[in-house]
C-alpha cells in the first residue's frame, strides 16, 4: 500500500512510525494479550498509558504543576459550550474573532450566557491578529477567549493578548504542540486531538488549578472541569484508543523529533518553503493572511482565477498530493502542514506549486 502526502485540515496525518506502532501493538499490548481496543479503562495497564500521556503533554509543554491536563471527549466544540458553562458564573466574558473557529465559539457559547466581542476581524476578511491596542476587553470579564491558529482563514498570533489579571482562554486545536510556549500565561490551553497530536475522539484541556476549582457546580459531571479532574478524566469510559494514539505522538515529539523546540524549527522551515513559492510566483499565487499573520499550520492560497483549479487538484492527486482543496469560505487551495507532516511532503508539494506556476502561468 503506497501512502500518499496528506495535506488534509483534520482529521490530519499522523506520523508513520505511529501508525506502524500503533499496528504492531493492535493485538496485543506487550505483556498483557489484550488490544488497546479491548483493554478495560479501569485496569493498571490503561492507567499507565493515560499517566505516560499525561507526562508526555507536560514535558513537551513544559507545563507547570499548577495546571491540570484533562482528557476530554466532544471535540474541540464541546469546549465552545463547556468554557462558558463552567467558567462564566454570571459574569461575561470576551471573545476575539479572528475567523471561523472563534467566531463560531463565540455564537456557540452565546447559549450559556453574556459574551461580548472584543475585537472581529470580519469586515477585513479574517486576514491578520489584532494588536492589544485594538482590543475592547471588560476588565470585570469572566474571561478572554481567542483561537490561536485560525484553521480555515490561515491567521496565526505570534504571541498570546495580553489580558492583565483575566484569564486567558485559548482554542489551540490546529497548532497545539507546535512550538514552546510560556503556558502560565493562559488560564485554559485546548485542543482536540485530530489536527495536530492524534486521532479524533479526545479534546486536551490543560487548565490552571484554580480555575478547575472555581468552576461552575451542579453540572453534569462530563461537562465539569472540576468533576472530570477529580476523577482524572475516568469519571466515565474515556477514549482509550486516542488518548493512547496521543502517547505514541507525544513519545514521537519527545524520543524521534527532539522536543518542542526542534518542532517548531521544522515548522518554520516547512511553512517557509510554501510561502516562498507563493511569494515568488509573481501573482500567480495569492495568500490569504497579511504576511506578518500568517499560519505554520495552515497555508490558504489561491489563484487570480479559479479556471485551473480543478487541474490543480488533478494534477497534485496524480503525483500523491492530497487534500489540497480550499475550504468553501475561502476557496482556492489550503496546505495544512502539521507537526507530522514530513518535510518531505512539503519540499514535493513546493516543488509542483513551482512547476505547475511555470507551465501555467
Ligand atoms: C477543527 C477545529 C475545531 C473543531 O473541532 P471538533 O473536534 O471537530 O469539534 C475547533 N477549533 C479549531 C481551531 C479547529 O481547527
Amino acid at each position: 500500500m503506497e501512502r500518499v502526502f496528506n495535506f488534509s485540515a483534520g482529521p490530519a496525518v499522523l506520523p508513520l512510525q505511529v501508525l506502524e506502532e500503533a499496528q504492531r501493538d493492535l493485538l496485543a499490548l506487550p505483556g498483557t494479550g489484550i488490544s488497546i481496543l479491548e483493554i478495560s479503562h479501569r485496569s493498571k495497564t490503561f492507567q499507565a498509558i493515560i499517566d505516560a500521556t499525561e507526562a508526555n503533554i507536560r514535558k513537551v509543554m513544559n507545563v507547570p504543576d499548577n495546571y491540570k491536563v484533562l482528557f476530554l471527549q466532544g471535540g474541540a466544540y464541546l469546549q465552545f459550550g463547556m468554557v462558558p458553562m463552567n467558567l462564566l458564573k454570571g459574569r461575561s466574558a470576551d471573545y476575539i474573532c479572528t475567523g471561523t473557529w472563534s467566531t463560531k465559539a463565540f455564537k456557540e457559547g452565546a447559549s450559556q450566557g453574556t459574551l461580548r466581542c472584543a475585537w472581529d476581524g470580519k469586515a477585513e476578511g479574517y486576514v491578520r491578529t489584532p494588536e492589544n491596542s485594538e482590543l475592547d476587553l471588560d476588565p470585570n470579564a469572566a474571561y478572554v477567549y481567542y483561537t490561536s491558529n485560525e484553521t480555515i482563514q490561515g491567521v496565526q498570533f505570534k504571541d498570546e493578548p495580553n489580558t492583565g489579571n483575566i484569564p486567558l482562554i485559548c482554542d489551540a486545536s490546529s497548532e497545539f504542540m507546535y512550538k514552546p510556549l510560556d503556558i502560565s500565561k493562559y488560564g485554559c490551553i485546548y485542543a482536540c486531538a485530530q489536527k495536530n497530536c492524534g486521532p479524533a475522539g479526545v479534546t486536551i484541556v490543560i487548565m490552571r488549578e484554580d480555575l478547575v476549582e472555581e468552576s461552575a457546580d451542579g453540572l453534569l459531571g462530563v461537562l465539569s472541569y472540576k468533576k472530570m479532574a477529580e476523577n482524572g478524566s475516568m469519571l466515565n469510559t474515556p477514549p482509550c484508543f486516542s488518548i493512547y494514539v496521543v502517547k505514541l505522538v507525544t513519545d514521537w515529539i519527545l524520543n524521534t523529533i527532539g522536543g518542542a523546540d526542534k518542532l517548531y524549527e521544522l515548522n518554520q522551515k516547512k511553512a517557509q518553503l510554501l510561502y516562498d513559492v507563493i511569494d515568488n510566483s509573481n501573482g500567480f499565487y495569492l495568500g490569504h493572511a497579511k504576511p506578518e499573520c500568517r499560519s505554520l499550520m495552515n497555508v490558504p492560497f489561491k489563484m487570480a482565477t479559479d479556471e485551473l483549479n480543478d487541474k490543480f487538484l488533478a494534477d497534485a492527486k496524480a503525483v500523491g498530493l492530497e487534500s489540497l482543496k480550499g475550504h468553501r469560505s475561502v476557496g482556492g487551495f489550503r496546505a495544512s502542514i502539521y507537526n507530522a507532516m514530513p518535510l518531505e511532503g512539503v519540499e514535493k508539494l513546493a516543488a509542483f506549486m513551482k512547476d505547475f506556476a511555470q507551465k501555467n502561468g
